[in-house]
């Protein structure tokens, strides 16, 4: 006797599968370019300083798209699509997915699947980076630290968007601007190039500002998003009560903006705020609390002292 039929509903209602269809080969071999080729500009960056063009141009190019790219991942991508710890009006939604892809760290539905996964399997198999899923020996934490920091995105696993982002999928701008990232990869290294060049009428001024403010920054903000899933799952302190490893490591603050206290992150994910404690700096943070005085961010979930005090005793 044959079971019954498989019907629409048995089929919505199965678990959809963690993994999508392996990359294509193609769109990994991109994926390689763009971490090392910036990788590269930045270990060649520290000599060429001293003996080689770096304008206070180059400076300021680099320094507004680190930020301006950074915070469209941590106000964006992280703490507004994959955590919502706000609600962002249609201007501020599409703004920050386009600010974000801006980093190319991948299109936004991409990185808000990997990182909802993250979320579930916090340090444990199906975690896309945990550096703790091979050991604690002293080789074994080695392995672990470079597959988080870098070495999960040379393989070619895809989580599964339908499964972990079906929100993203269906809205259409967001879908729009996902499947745009070719063109934002373009932008983000063309747009400081062209300033550059524009600026100082030189081809010199184009090639020194893509350089610093193209790929460069790039790299920059790479390692220390990066460093948010290795180190910030590895050494630093665990105040609160989270699954998983997650550790504030306050040296990573600034230049993270607000990202690295992210023991308390995975402790309330959807806490606006991730700096919670007197004199922990969380620009991140301020960010989304200028956005509400704009009226652009509403419904904001900001961190209360009942519920610190609780994060803190459950500990
Ligand atoms: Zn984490
Ligand atoms: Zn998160």
């Amino acid at each position: 006797m044959t079971g019954p039929p498989m019907t629409a509903q048995t089929t919505t209602t199965a678990p959809r599968p963690i993994l999508d269809s392996p990359r294509p080969r193609a769109e990994q071999l991109l994926v390689g370019f763009f971490t090392v080729i910036p990788m590269l500009a930045l270990i060649a960056a520290v000599p060429l300083a001293w003996g080689w063009g770096l304008s206070w141009l180059d400076v300021g190019l680099a320094v507004f798209f680190y930020f301006l790219s950074g915070l469209g991942v941590t106000v964006g991508f992280h703490r507004y699509f994959t955590h919502r710890a706000f609600t962002a009006n249609r201007g501020l939604r599409n703004g920050l997915a386009i600010a974000g892809s801006l980093a190319l760290q991948g299109d936004v539905i991409t990185w808000v699947a990997d990182h909802r996964r993250h979320h579930v399997f916090t340090d444990k198999e199906g975690d896309p980076h945990s550096p703790w899923l091979y050991g604690t020996t002293v080789g074994a934490l080695a392995k672990g630290f470079w597959h988080a920091h870098s070495g999960w995105l040379f393989n070619r696993d895809r989580t599964n968007a339908a499964r972990f982002t079906p929100d993203l999928v269906a809205d259409r701008d967001i879908a729009r601007i996902s499947r745009q990232f070719p063109l934002w990869t373009v932008v983000s290294l063309a747009t400081p190039t062209l300033i550059g060049g524009l600026a100082t009428l030189s081809w010199w001024g184009a090639l020194t500002a893509f350089f610093w403010a193209g790929l460069v920054r790039v790299s920059v903000l790479h390692h220390v998003t990066w460093s948010i899933n290795s180190i910030c799952h590895m050494i630093g302190e665990r105040p609160f009560a989270a699954r998983g490893k997650a550790t504030n490591v306050w040296p990573l603050a600034i230049l993270s903006m607000g990202e690295s206290w992210h023991n308390l992150h995975h402790a309330d994910p959807t806490c606006a705020r991730h700096g919670v404690r007197r004199g922990e700096l969380d620009m991140t943070g301020r960010i989304i609390w200028i956005l509400e005085r704009l009226g652009w961010a509403t419904r904001v979930r900001w961190p209360t002292s009942a519920r610190i005090a609780e994060l803190t005793a459950s500990r």
